[in-house]
């Protein structure tokens, strides 16, 4: 059956970090969206494990779209050879544009970058800004402190338990994309173009 999605955004560290599960990582996510003809929506850089996701589903013959801020190109860090590069004028505008173009959301290990990227997404949805659901790839256990401050903020009165209904967390990248294709919403965003 084909997949209710269509393209998905990957939020990713623009390094390689420090052990080879997070590489391996990023290539098993390019060839799980390869696998399922989803297109790859992220940041537009060629460094890191952002370079090696879309590399990998560039060299298997899918299609990648980089949406970066014009100052970050200017630096040089765009990708070269993507499919489509979308340069916009902030990073504001950049993730409005992620989203807009995304079915789901992952986040596979990062730093920082990556951390405001998914929390966005997950406020945007508590907010009903959007219903498309989200993934952590909790590679080696990256994701488990998180996962507890988010838990954290539940117990403590801070959120509802239901603001998480959107986030689904795993070690499988193929698994990962599944739960998000069968989620209410996995194909409710009528993404343009
Ligand atoms: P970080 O996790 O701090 O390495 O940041 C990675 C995230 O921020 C990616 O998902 C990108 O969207 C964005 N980002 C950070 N650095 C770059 C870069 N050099 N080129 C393109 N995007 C970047």
């Amino acid at each position: 059956m084909p997949s209710p999605l269509r393209r998905v955004c990957v939020f990713c560290g623009s390094n390689l970090g420090d052990r080879p599960a997070y590489e391996q990582a990023a290539r098993a996510m390019g060839r799980s969206l390869l696998e399922r003809d989803l297109e790859l929506v992220f940041g537009g850089g060629h460094v890191g494990l952002m370079g090696v996701v879309a590399d990998t589903v560039l060299e298997g013959g899918g299609r990648v779209i980089g949406v970066i801020p014009r100052a970050l190109e200017e630096r040089e860090l765009a990708h070269r050879g993507l499919t489509e590069l979308r340069v916009v004028s902030s990073m504001h505008e950049r993730k409005a544009m992620m989203e807009n173009l995304s079915d789901a959301f992952i986040a596979m290990p990062g730093g920082i970058g990556t951390f405001e990227e998914i929390l966005e997404i997950l406020t945007w949805s508590q907010l009903e800004i959007h219903p498309k659901p989200s993934g952590l790839l909790n590679v080696e256990g990256y994701y488990d402190t998180l996962i507890a401050l988010l838990d954290q903020a539940i117990d403590g009165g801070f959120m509802p338990a239901s603001s998480l209904d959107s986030l689904y967390s795993g070690t499988d990248s193929g698994a990962l994309l599944e739960a998000c294709a069968v989620h209410p919403a996995g194909r409710a965003s009528g993404a343009p173009g």
